[in-house]
């Protein structure tokens, strides 16, 4: 039976809008790695009733639960009262710990008050965590199975705690598992267009665990398995990951979590020997800063053009006036005429053009806000594809940048597509 976890972070400043529970997400990132699914965290202030209701309830449901701070030795610092309380144990002074903390006062020679013996008191039961960076021991106990851990929390403190006090303890309750995961990072579809088109894949299936992260115009969906053997988990990734790719198709650029979209466009343009340049009015050099993210982008990018006026697209990217005055600067032929400009003064491979109203104001009846037409020149041709994006100026940058990108990569593979849903 796999072990799930829940996290209670403690505190009544991680309520206030000034403090932010980070330690679960650290805490998180460990327990996943070892095969521990976390289904619930909490955030409880100083409160040692409601703390302990939560505590009761969390182990009716889960193997796992980390406490996060509250181990100090104020009267605030109400964990060890709380989880003593919830499990029925007594909270009693050790004295192995005491001698400890007398220590840690010498070395700083500073007086010991007669409240931080708080800190020396153990759950009934309880393993102590030695913590070399800060006062507050952390707690482990083990009930049939299940575990309880209370660990300090500042950061500091925690971080060593878990890596090399209580991982080691967890992994010996788990039954021998792997975990393995498998990534799709996508683009050129919305998050619920995403969701209906691959639910009826993963939702037949718990394991693997299957989450969809979404940022504008640009999605993941990570899959999960935890398995008795790495080859058994490989096959469950394939089972729901190959129908899910297949669904997918082009629209998954990697299956490598940290590749980005402007890593797999500069992969490409260098496998491919091939070189670009872009002209960008509306996305205003977005597109050549992410081509330029890249390390070694100097191999496949030769210039970014940001012709923002109309005399610009003229003199740098030799538009023809004619043409912007008969369809104005956002336009197809337009879009077509820089990147063909771009293309020809930066002697690339490929053009890439972006011309658009980010708004809030401008646009035409025809063209409103949002309107942006995107275009590449190659060594076969023109294209120009028009897209209207949703409100708010810095979206339909974000989105336009992301579009053009996409564009190139899929130019680049050979795959010839229509209109995009963002
Ligand atoms: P100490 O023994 O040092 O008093 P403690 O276990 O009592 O530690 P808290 O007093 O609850 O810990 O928190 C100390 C500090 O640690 C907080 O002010 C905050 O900056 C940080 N901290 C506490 N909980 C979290 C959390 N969940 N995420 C990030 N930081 C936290």
């Amino acid at each position: 039976m796999p072990k799930n976890a829940e996290i209670i972070a403690v505190g009544s400043e991680l309520l206030t809008p000034q403090r932010i529970d980070t330690n679960s997400l650290t805490i998180t990132h460990h327990l996943n790695a070892i095969g521990v699914e976390v289904v619930a965290k909490h955030v409880i202030g100083d409160d040692r009733t409601r703390l302990s209701d939560t505590i009761r309830l969390a182990l009716e449901r889960s193997e796992i639960i980390i406490l996060s701070g509250g181990l100090g030795p104020t009267e605030d610092d109400v964990t060890r009262d709380a989880v003593a309380a919830a499990l029925g144990r007594k909270l009693a002074i050790d004295l192995q710990q005491e001698l400890i903390l007398r220590a840690k006062f010498e070395q700083i020679r500073r007086p010991m008050a007669a409240i931080n013996l708080r800190q020396a008191h153990l759950i009934e039961g309880a393993e102590p965590l030695p913590n070399p960076n800060g006062s507050a021991p952390g707690q482990y106990i083990e009930l049939d199975g299940r575990a309880v851990a209370l660990l300090p929390g500042p950061p500091h403190e925690l971080k060593p705690m878990l890596e090399n006090e209580l991982l080691r303890r967890l992994r010996k309750l788990l039954p021998g598992e792997v975990i393995k995961t498998r990534s799709f990072r996508l683009t050129g579809i919305g998050e619920s267009d995403l969701d209906t088109l691959i639910a009826p894949v993963y939702t037949k299936y718990d394991n693997p665990v299957t989450t969809v992260l979404s940022s504008p115009g640009d999605l993941s969906v990570h899959l999960r398995a935890r398995a008795a053997t790495e080859a058994d988990a490989d096959e469950l990734l394939h089972e729901v990951g190959d129908p899910i790719a297949e669904l997918l198709g082009v629209k998954v650029y990697t299956e490598d979590p940290d590749e980005s979209l402007e890593a797999v466009v500069g992969r490409l343009l260098k496998q491919q020997g091939a070189t670009v340049a872009t002209a960008e009015s509306c996305t205003g050099g977005l597109i050549a800063y992410r081509l330029t993210e890249i390390a070694g982008s100097s191999d496949y990018f030769v210039a970014g053009y940001v012709t923002y006026s109309e005399a610009e697209k003229r003199e740098v990217l030799g538009v023809p006036g004619e043409l912007i005055e008969s369809h104005t600067a956002v336009s197809e032929p337009v879009a077509a005429a820089m990147a063909e400009g771009a293309r020809r003064r930066g002697g690339a491979t490929y053009g890439l053009s972006v011309t658009g109203y980010a708004g809030p104001s401008g646009g035409t009846e025809q063209d409103p806000v949002g309107t942006v037409y995107t275009g590449i020149a190659t060594t076969e041709g023109t294209r120009v594809l028009r897209v209207r994006y949703g409100m708010g100026r810095t979206r339909i940058r974000t989105l336009a940048a992301q579009f053009a990108l996409d564009l190139l990569r899929r130019t680049l593979m050979g795959s010839y597509f229509h209109r995009p849903h963002m």
